[in-house]
């Protein structure tokens, strides 16, 4: 089922647990004999899965997808993610390429590969050092990065007060903005997906229109990635424990 037009560009501007996702993805389209490139202008096809939680993020992912398309022209380019479920609409009459498509992340596994998204998940365990939204080779420019400097800013402020009066303020800033802004920026983390979407549809959130419907991961599929995670570090702290 491997297209002839195989090398795919990855893009994204959505949170970790969208982004998590198009790592499944693309560890799917990768079994299934795609190549995963870095700049869009080596690709036959781009995938590019946008957040629309709010309109700030749908013109970021729209101001990207121009920019993608203007630097690889011929390159089919197909929409995934929230956006593509929600805001499909807003994107088509605003997007300067004419032929874009939509679907789902599994649709576009299916589709190209004949692999089902969670039996790839299954087994998936993230790559934490490939990160589509920071990846200084592709050139984007992005709202994800254009957040960082102020940031940066809000952290030396609190590291300022932190040196005054000995609070950990920094420290918790980071840690529980991380997964917003910068990824790992404090520490590496395992995600292990538990459930996906929501189970209700409270009328001032678009997350199950965006995510899809509710599944659930296998418990023992969570369970064995925990315990990968849980013996990949202990044995690291051993090792560096030995080293001492
Ligand atoms: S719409 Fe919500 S769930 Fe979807 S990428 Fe944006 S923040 Fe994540």
């Amino acid at each position: 089922m491997r297209d002839k037009n195989c090398r795919i560009f990855l893009a994204h501007n959505s949170c970790l647990n969208s982004a998590y996702d198009l790592k499944v993805l693309s560890a799917g389209l990768v079994s299934g004999g795609y190549e995963v490139v870095t700049r869009p202008e080596d690709a036959d096809e781009v995938l590019f899965s946008g957040c629309s939680v709010r309109g700030k993020w749908v013109d970021d992912a729209i101001n990207q997808i121009n920019e993608i398309h203007a630097r690889a022209p011929d390159a089919r380019i197909t929409v995934t993610g929230c956006i593509a479920n929600v805001s499909a609409e807003t994107v088509r009459d605003r997007a300067v390429a004419s032929m874009i498509s939509f679907q789902t992340q599994a649709q576009v596994l299916q589709s190209r590969t004949g692999l089902d998204f969670e039996a790839i998940d299954r087994s998936f365990s993230q790559d934490t050092s490939q990160q589509y939204e920071s990846d200084p080779g592709n050139g984007l420019s992005q709202l994800r990065q254009r957040v960082g400097p102020e940031k940066a800013a809000v952290v030396a402020q609190l590291q300022k007060i932190d040196r005054e009066f000995g609070t950990a303020l920094a420290l918790r800033y980071q840690r529980e903005t991380k997964g917003f802004v910068f990824y790992h920026e404090v520490e590496p983390a395992e995600l292990i997906t538990v459930t996906r979407s929501c189970l209700y549809r409270c009328s001032f959130c678009s997350i199950p229109k965006g995510r899809g419907p509710f599944t659930s991961v296998p418990f023992e599929d969570v369970m064995s990635k925990a315990r990968a995670v849980s013996s990949f570090k202990c044995n690291t702290s051993d090792e560096v424990q030995g080293q001492h």
